[in-house]
């Protein structure tokens, strides 16, 4: 009877409760509902066992919709097993589901005297092929008379997660020991990463894989018109229905351009080429493009350029170079000269040599030369070649001078380098018994340089041009650039006229385009702002915009935009992009995309602890991305370090801070070396501080300390030591040790980041590789660091090559010999210190 009233109770309050509960639906937009007990309609159809355990409350909402709630209150009764079964629940390919429940429960000590057996929890159990307890879940909050009588409600919400599944379905189940409960809904739902569009590129519903730290890796699909820009756009869907770490992204293939995330046709009179280039571009001077969607344009009549001119270089009227002869040949060289153009279209800057092997003209180099000669090394012997010359003035490249065929040498046959050889047998006996009447040093000199010349391969005084070195020279294979897939980036000194650098690679906007809003920071040169830049045709977007301040010096103008020239050479999701500039007014602005989180050192200061293992990897992997594009374009970035990378709203990390010695000179971290020059020396290789051997590698030794301050959450590298004690703790070869919670697998990595052959150290394209394998295998970042390794002032010293990083490899003799102390060995072995664990936890006594 007392039973009956306490459930009354329930009933109303619930009631009540659930009308407000009603309203307040919304489910997120990565859930799907499995099961809904506030929107069936009709029967639940659960069964209750025994029968007057649980029961169904039939209860229905202000528009006469059922409302089903299960209660129970037997407390006044000795041994309860009360039941309630839900009918079975299709997973629909779920392997991971959650379940959220909301219910109130009565406080047992607020019932009348006498209800002993009163419980305050109750369980939670599921059955695929037999029974297995989920949970036993109690109440945050439970209710008493009082609570009742002031009608407040006391409503507990608790979700617990299942999995792995392994059937299309299962049995939910509530087993009440005696509590007093009404159950006001269930709720069984599984999270999915929704369908996303991003960068171009479509990644369909994904259902998340069956563990909760696991990330399952879906590749995009490139959108129409769209192509993957060097790896296929990959993300990560998470446990929690979240999509995570971007990698690669679509562009729209050429002769098309990305506008509001669609690519559409070039109109007629414009072209884009190359997958890099932003946008369609206007034909350059004296071609055009006919027809909408050009991926080139074709020059007027009367005007030229050849096929692997870059796409942007206007078409000249012809200046030819007419007649190339052939000075000297080798076997393996042919010296070359030729007269000046008689009618040369403006001053010449400099003459293009361009050679192959006869009947193989689809793989061709070019060499460049100041002079009107040139050797021409690196050819085989007996060989056919044809050359063709021409001159570039500020108007641009001339056309072609008609081909020339030239042969080199054949290779010496055994007799004729017997012969040779006693020509320079004969040259020396004659040059020595020369030196010894003559005395004259003059002499001494000519005669050893004919002793020379008559030598094999020997060039003898040889006034003209040489070829350049290996990297100055283009190769070209079917009208291509022979670089292994990227572009070569251009150093922009190589242009006499800085402004025409900086308007080759970077796209003049006008300033009416662009609305200041706000100041994000400060610049060497001027303050740093953000605001909207509406281009015509185009989406508006948020920029970041770098000024010029007013009073500069021509000087001080080049350096600034040295940075545009730098930038504009690059395209790659994980380096800052250049939209333009403005120079045609004043102040002078450097136009990059607006980076939301501004740079990663204070934005990791900023959110300590705050990101998964697998977001801070994340991160890392889109640095090591944009330094592979960085360093595969040849490019040496010097200043790496978390204050030079920005992030974005998509926790994107991109590099930024172009510009070589600018760079330098604005880093408030650099310092002047002994040598001259000013060094960032906590992020520097330590060849690049000794003797300036600034290279890929050196890099790579940056981006292990990026690592490193990227898991530390911004911490400073090597804290408060000075400059002078850094360079002199790893030149001793001591390392930071690993920062905190730092999985074993990373802190390997710095290390061999860190190491002090360069050439050891692994290559960016490895290191992109690696962390993309501990992304998709998160199970191997769960070895953290060991506190050993991890002392937390102290450095460690870098181990052997196999990249062990701890001294307690070391034996407790090689220990003691190296603090010249090894005559104690056998007195520690004898006292029981036979490891240096045990030797660390000596104490005074
Ligand atoms: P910088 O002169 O490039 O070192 O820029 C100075 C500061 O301006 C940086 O530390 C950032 O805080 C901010 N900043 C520069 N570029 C951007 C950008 N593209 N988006 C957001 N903030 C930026």
């Amino acid at each position: 009877m007392q039973s009956r009233w306490w459930c009354c109770r329930l009933v109303a309050w619930t009631w009540v409760w659930s009308l407000a509960l009603l309203g307040a639906w919304c489910i997120p937009a990565n859930e799907v509902n499995l099961l809904d007990s506030r929107s069936v309609i009709g029967d639940l159809g659960w069964v209750a066992y025994p029968k007057n355990g649980w029961e169904e409350i039939g209860e229905v909402d202000e528009d006469y919709a059922p409302i089903h709630t299960y209660q129970v209150c037997r407390v006044m009764e000795q041994n309860q097993n009360n039941w309630l079964h839900t009918n079975w629940i299709l997973t629909e390919g779920a392997q991971r589901v959650f379940i959220e429940l909301k219910f109130t429960l009565r406080d047992c000590n607020s019932l009348p005297g006498g209800v002993g057996t009163c419980k305050e929890t109750f369980n939670m159990v599921m059955k695929e092929s037999r029974y297995i307890k989920i949970d036993t879940i109690a109440a945050d909050e439970s209710f008493t008379e009082l609570d009742l009588g002031d009608r407040v409600m006391k409503l507990n919400t608790e979700v617990r997660d299942l999995g792995p599944l392994t059937r299309k379905g299962f049995y939910l189940a509530f087993q009440d020991l005696g509590a007093c409960i009404a159950l006001v809904s269930v709720r069984v739902f599984y999270k999915r990463c929704p369908f996303l569009v991003k960068s171009l590129a479509e990644f369909p519903d994904t259902i998340p894989g069956s563990e909760a730290s696991q990330l399952v890796e879906v590749v995009g699909r490139c959108v129409n018109n769209s192509l993957p820009l060097y790896e296929p756009p990959r993300m990560h869907c998470s446990a929690e229905g979240e999509w995570l770490v971007p990698i690669g992204k679509c562009v729209c293939q050429p002769g098309f351009e990305e506008i509001n995330g669609s690519c559409q046709v070039c109109k007629v009179g414009f072209y884009r080429s190359l997958l890099e280039s932003v946008a369609c571009s206007k034909c350059p001077p004296h071609s055009a493009a006919r027809q909408m969607g050009a991926t080139t344009c074709s020059c007027e009549d009367a005007y030229y350029k050849i096929d692997s001119d870059p796409p942007n270089m206007a078409c000249t009227p012809p200046s030819p170079v007419s007649v190339v002869r052939k000075d000297h040949t080798g076997k393996s060289s042919i010296a070359l000269s030729w007269a000046e153009p008689d009618r040369p279209n403006g001053i010449i800057l400099e003459y293009e040599i361009k050679y192959f092997e006869k009947e193989q003209d689809s793989s061709y180099t070019i060499i460049k030369s100041k002079e009107t000669e040139m050797v021409v090394e690196g050819l085989k012997p007996s060989s056919v070649y044809i050359f063709q010359v021409r001159a570039r003035t500020s108007a641009g490249y001339g056309a072609f001078s008609r081909r020339f065929e030239f042969q080199t040498s054949p290779y010496l046959t055994a007799t004729s380098e017997r012969a040779q050889a006693s020509i320079v047998a004969v040259a020396i006996t004659l040059a020595l018994v020369l030196l010894a009447v003559s005395g004259f040093l003059h002499l001494h000199i000519s005669i050893l340089m004919m002793c020379l010349c008559l030598l094999p391969n020997r060039r003898c005084g040889y006034s003209k041009a040489k070829q350049d070195p290996e990297e100055e020279k283009m190769h070209f294979h079917n009208g291509h650039i022979k670089f292994p897939g990227v572009r070569t980036y251009i150093d922009p000194l190589t242009y006499e006229d800085p402004n025409q650098a900086v308007h080759e690679f970077a796209q003049e906007i006008d300033v009416s385009f662009i609305s200041i809003e706000r100041i994000i920071g400060a610049g060497e040169f001027g303050e740093v702002c953000s605001g909207p830049l509406r281009l015509p045709g185009k989406r508006e977007m948020q920029v970041a915009i770098k000024t010029l301040k007013a009073g500069y010096t021509e000087q001080q103008r080049r350096d600034f935009l040295w940075e545009a020239s730098i930038m504009g050479q690059f395209n790659h999701p994980n380096i800052i992009r250049l939209e333009g500039v403005v120079t045609k007014s004043k102040p002078v602005m450097i136009i990059t995309e607006y980076m939301e989180n501004g740079s990663l050192d204070t934005f990791l200061k900023k959110n300590d602890g705050q990101f998964t293992v697998i977001q801070l990897v994340g991160m890392l992997r889109g640095i090591a991305s944009g330094m592979r594009y960085l360093s595969d374009m040849g490019y040496v970035h010097r200043d790496l370090a978390a204050r030079n990378i920005l992030v974005n709203s998509n926790l994107v990390c991109k590099v930024s801070d172009f510009g070589l010695s600018r760079v330098l000179e604005d880093d408030p971290e650099a310092a002047y070396t002994t040598r001259g020059g000013k060094i960032p020396i906590r992020w520097t290789a330590p060849e690049a501080i000794a003797y300036r051997k600034f290279t890929s590698a050196s890099d790579v030794w940056s981006y292990g300390i990026v690592m490193w301050e990227v898991m530390s959450y911004g911490e400073r590298p090597y804290w408060e030591m000075s400059n002078q004690d850094v360079i002199k703790a790893v030149e001793e070869n001591y390392r930071l040790p690993g920062p905190m919670d730092c999985p074993e697998a990373l802190y390997h990595l710095m290390m061999d980041c860190w190491q002090r052959e360069r050439n050891s150290r692994p290559k960016f394209d490895e290191i992109v590789c690696l962390l993309d394998k501990l992304i998709r295998n998160p199970s191997s970042l769960k070895k953290l660091v060991n506190s050993s390794h991890r002392v937390s002032n102290l450095l460690v010293e870098h181990a052997s090559a196999e990249g062990e990083c701890n001294t307690l490899s070391q034996t407790v003799g090689e220990w003691l010999d190296s603090i010249k102390m090894g005559r104690y060995t056998e007195l520690f072995m004898e006292g029981g210190y036979s490891s240096l664990e045990t030797v660390a936890q000596m104490t005074s006594e």
